[in-house]
């Protein structure tokens, strides 16, 4: 067992009262770490630090902070399976999902390092009125908060653009998911971020991360966790005026259309929903099936669901992990139990547990719900894990006003060749991203974020980058 510290100017340090929080591995329930306990004056010392840092790294240029993202990424990707290793060890994926998420935090900063090639300012000729130029300036210290679902790609889409657009940050990550993001944050010093540039402050939400969003001198917040913390979060933030983003839960529709390629469709059904355990913020959470293949497609559906494997993520041949934290597991519990009670669904618990499965890991079987009643709570809340109703439906306006029903619009999918149907469906459906033959995958490219209750504000792409700068405009009369 290791005791991790936090990052803060540079340095790793305890928590100043000397505080800790027990991490424990999912799959065993052992603990297998400590991380300091941050109060509000650990958060403080962070901003300040953050604050004074700032000035200097802000002079340099964006090339010269697109080499130090470059090199850190080489650096990671050496390091790639011990990352890995320790992901799953405290969030429970399977190696090879938690090497994915490594790699893909990689590639978040190898795609911010190339931006660093395109400035963002602008000049613009006015003709016979002159002509200006628009600058896109720092903010000044931002805050990050993330979960611990996605614990490193969720770090890249924050750090990244808010560095290399020329701000210090001070990140908490959630308490259940500490250790691989004070390592990333390591592996990011050592490539060249100077001291106070990036701080991780740990401890839990209700303590460190209120104490983050009431700092003052924050300048802006990008926030990613549930809807209900987000809301608490954003009244906060909205009282000083200071730009937000919140990336919140989602209940992502996966509508399947009669000409859809079935075999690729229950592939993506499955991925989608059984990727992480289920808790991704854009996993496939309400199926929605034609009637004409319904048949043949849940008869596909559960035979997959059938094979896949559960266990320990450290064993190569497990598909799915355990769930994060007992919270995340009672609740999935608690729905599944709702929806048997109520006679609300045909529940199908499924997969094939591993051999060795630990009694005190947090293991919830890949579940299908069928049958479902329309007013279950299963389509009403956000599902985060491995449970999947799946709805008939008569046609597209049916699945358009089912996908619509829910309070949430963050990604929604449709499995067709139509192009009629793809432009009716992107048109109407609430949503932040319409995916078309996949679903769940976010390439640092693509502007990711939500509408309703998924919240607001763009990550990634160019859009992230300006989230975390603000423009100044120099007009030249004539
Ligand atoms: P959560 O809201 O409980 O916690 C998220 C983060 O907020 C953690 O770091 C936590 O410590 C912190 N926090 C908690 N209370 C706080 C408070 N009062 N003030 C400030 N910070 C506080 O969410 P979670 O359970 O860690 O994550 C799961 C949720 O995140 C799901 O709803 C999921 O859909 C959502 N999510 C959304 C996206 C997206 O991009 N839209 C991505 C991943 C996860």
């Amino acid at each position: 067992m290791e005791d991790f510290l936090m990052r803060i100017n540079g340095s790793p340090v305890p928590a100043l009262d000397g505080r800790t929080i027990p991490v424990l591995n999912p799959a065993t329930g052992d603990q297998v770490a400590t991380i300091p306990g941050g109060s509000a004056d650990d958060v403080h010392r962070a901003v300040a630090a953050a604050g004074e840092s700032f000035p200097k790294w802000k002079k340099t240029t964006m090339r010269e902070r697109g080499k130090i993202l470059f090199s850190a990424a080489q650096s990671v990707r050496q390091h790639a399976g011990e990352l890995a290793r320790l992901l799953t060890i405290e969030q429970g994926k399977p190696l090879r999902e938690a090497t994915d998420e490594i790699r893909g935090f990689c590639n978040v900063l190898e795609y911010y390092a190339a931006a660093s090639a395109q400035p963002l300012d602008q000049f613009i000729d006015l003709g016979s009125s002159g002509s200006a130029v628009v600058r896109q300036e720092p903010l000044g210290t931002c805050a990050a908060i993330i979960p611990w679902n996605m614990p490193a790609i969720i770090m890249g889409w924050k750090t990244a653009p808010a560095l290399l657009a020329g701000n210090t940050l001070v990140l908490k990550p959630s308490a259940t998911a500490p250790l691989t993001v004070l390592r990333l944050a390591g592996f990011l010093e050592e490539a060249g971020i100077p001291p106070g540039v990036l701080n991780v402050v740990t401890g839990t939400g209700g303590e460190a991360g209120d104490a983050l969003v009431k700092e003052k001198e924050i300048q802006a917040l990008s926030f990613t966790g549930s809807s209900e913390t987000g809301r608490g979060v954003c009244a906060l933030a909205s009282d000083r005026g200071i730009p937000v983003t919140l990336e919140l839960g989602g209940s992502d529709p996966m509508v399947v259309m009669p000409d859809a390629d079935i075999d690729a469709a229950v592939k993506g059904a499955v991925n989608g929903r059984f990727y992480n355990a289920g808790q991704v913020c854009t996993a496939v959470k309400r199926l929605f099936v034609h009637e004409a293949i319904a048949d043949e497609f849940v008869q596909k559906l559960t035979d997959a669901v059938a094979a896949l494997r559960f266990g320990n993520g450290l064993d190569p041949d497990v598909r799915m992990g355990p769930l994060n934290n007992r919270a995340g597991y009672d609740h999935i519990r608690s729905i599944v139990e709702s929806v048997t009670d109520r006679t609300e669904g045909k529940i199908q618990k499924s997969g094939k547990p591993a051999k060795d499965l630990n009694r005190k890991g947090l293991f919830h079987p890949p579940t299908l719900v069928t049958d479902v009643s329309p007013s279950s709570r299963i389509l009403a809340e956000e599902v985060f894990g491995p449970v999947l109703p799946v709805v008939t439906v008569p046609d597209l306006e049916t699945a358009i006003a089912s996908a619509n029903s829910s309070p949430y619009g963050l990604g929604a999918s449709v499995w067709t060749h139509d192009t009629r149907v793809i432009n009716e469906f992107y048109s109407r459906v609430h949503a932040g991203i319409v995916w078309v033959n996949r679903h769940v995958s976010v390439p640092p490219e693509i502007p990711f974020g939500g509408t309703k209750a998924s919240g607001t504000g763009r990550e990634n792409g160019k859009y992230a980058l300006l989230h975390y700068t603000r423009s100044k405009t120099l007009y030249y009369g004539a």
